[in-house]
């Protein structure tokens, strides 16, 4: 048994976090597969039925038919696991093709799978920086977590960039030698904000300044762009951005991640990352469906344009109310709040009283001060759904009595 002094300290830990009121509590879900984003909430009060308004399965392809019918039809053909290291029996038919299917959304020579998003921005940095060296990496100051850690674990030299600050990148950049080898990491959409990085720019810093550029489109991939690409895509970018990372757990609904890039530096780290090499691959179901996935929304519009449809309603009616919905070009919708318990309460009581589920976004995913409601309206939820929700918010306002900011409307 554990000696005490072990559950103490963790225990004091865990106190910490209560005392902030930042203690995360897992909402324990069943998503009904068909007609999400209907799902079980499981409580110790029983089950009842709530709407979730907080998943990344963004377009709703966690339940699409072509990604089920795949997955179910990998099972029955090559059962549950893969049964290996991608070296060591691990690679399937599947993840060949959806490697080659990855490479050719992205405009790529390559694409290298995956566990997770996480996994492959971790791996792929580090595994670089060492490759290279250690070179600089020019790090954007919002990057995910993920990018963090591999720039870390890369044990090389880093500077950060204010957010989205070119003159800042600029600065840097031009004090660093230029036949020195260096990365500029960043996001095209940056998940918590929703905002969207001047990619063209900072490939212009790039190219001046002869740096290798890493992007993360882990919140744009299966979304933007006319083949789902992502914002570099739509931009016309993908020839001038060296690396492209992306998930396969948000848009495209089911689990892994990716990078596509040169031939030669996939390869690299397919031999290099640890993180590639010493883990059991994918499990054939997942891949099937993913691949499924990819190739449906790269011939299919429908679900970005309602995507994208039912982001602009939903932002517009919290407006109209007064919410302070933080302004953004992207799907995501930011409501401000500013403190954490505060959001929990306001989630507390969607999910009591009105049987609507988001999860209250506090530090250290966002700054302390910007704790925040982080809504994801999706093709799957209807007009009905977005009433539903707006008019909880507006009596959660009124009831708590919480600051409104003036409508352009109202003020006119
Ligand atoms: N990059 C960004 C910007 C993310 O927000 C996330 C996850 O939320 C990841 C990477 C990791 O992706 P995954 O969920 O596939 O591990």
């Amino acid at each position: 048994m554990v000696h005490p002094s072990y559950n103490a300290r963790c225990q004091k830990a865990i106190s910490a976090l209560k005392s902030e009121g930042r203690y995360r509590s897992f909402a324990n879900l069943k998503r009904q597969c068909t007609s999400f984003p209907k799902a079980d909430s499981i409580s110790m009060h029983g089950t009842r039925q709530i709407k979730i308004w907080c998943s990344n399965d963004y377009l709703g392809m966690g339940q699409h038919p072509s990604v089920l019918r795949a997955m179910q039809s990998a099972l029955e053909t090559c059962g549950a696991g893969s049964g290996g290291t991608r070296n060591i029996s691990g690679t399937t038919s599947y993840h060949v093709m959806l490697e080659k299917e990855l490479a050719s959304l992205h405009g790529k020579e390559a694409a290298l799978l995956f566990s997770s998003g996480y996994v492959a921005n971790q791996s792929s940095l580090s595994t670089l920086v060492q490759l290279f060296g250690g070179c600089m990496v020019l790090s954007d100051a919002d990057n995910h977590a993920s990018m963090i850690d591999g720039i870390r674990f890369g044990r090389g030299p880093k500077q950060i960039w204010r957010h989205n600050d070119l003159e800042h990148l600029e600065e840097l950049l031009i004090r660093l030698p230029l036949d020195e080898p260096k990365i500029i990491a960043f996001e095209s959409v940056y998940s918590m904000d929703g905002d969207i990085a001047p990619i063209a720019k900072i490939c212009d810093l790039a190219e001046q300044y002869n740096a290798m550029t890493y992007l993360d489109e882990v919140h744009a991939v299966g979304l933007y762009g006319e083949m789902g690409g992502g914002i570099a895509e739509r931009e016309g970018l993908l020839d001038r951005v060296d690396v492209i990372n992306g998930t396969l757990a948000k848009a495209f609904g089911t689990m892994g991640g990716y990078i596509a890039a040169s031939t030669s530096i996939c390869d690299a780290i397919r031999s290099y990352a640890p993180g590639f090499i010493f883990t059991t691959s994918l499990a054939p179901t997942l891949v099937a469906g993913a691949l499924a996935s990819v190739q449906h929304l790269k011939s299919s519009n429908s679900e970005r344009t309602l995507h994208q449809l039912r982001a602009r309603q939903l932002k517009v009616r919290l407006t109209a109310i007064g919410l302070p919905v933080i302004a953004n070009d992207s799907h995501i919708v930011p409501v401000l709040v500013g403190c954490p318990t505060t959001c929990k309460a306001i989630t507390d009581q969607l999910m009591e009283d009105h049987a609507i589920y988001v999860q209250p976004i506090n530090y250290p995913t966002v700054p302390r001060g910007t704790e925040r409601l982080r809504l994801c309206p999706s093709p799957v939820h209807s007009m009905d759904d977005i009433d539903e929700l707006v008019d909880a918010l507006d009596s959660i306002w009124r009831k708590m009595d919480l600051a409104r900011i003036q409508s352009l409307e109202a003020a006119e």
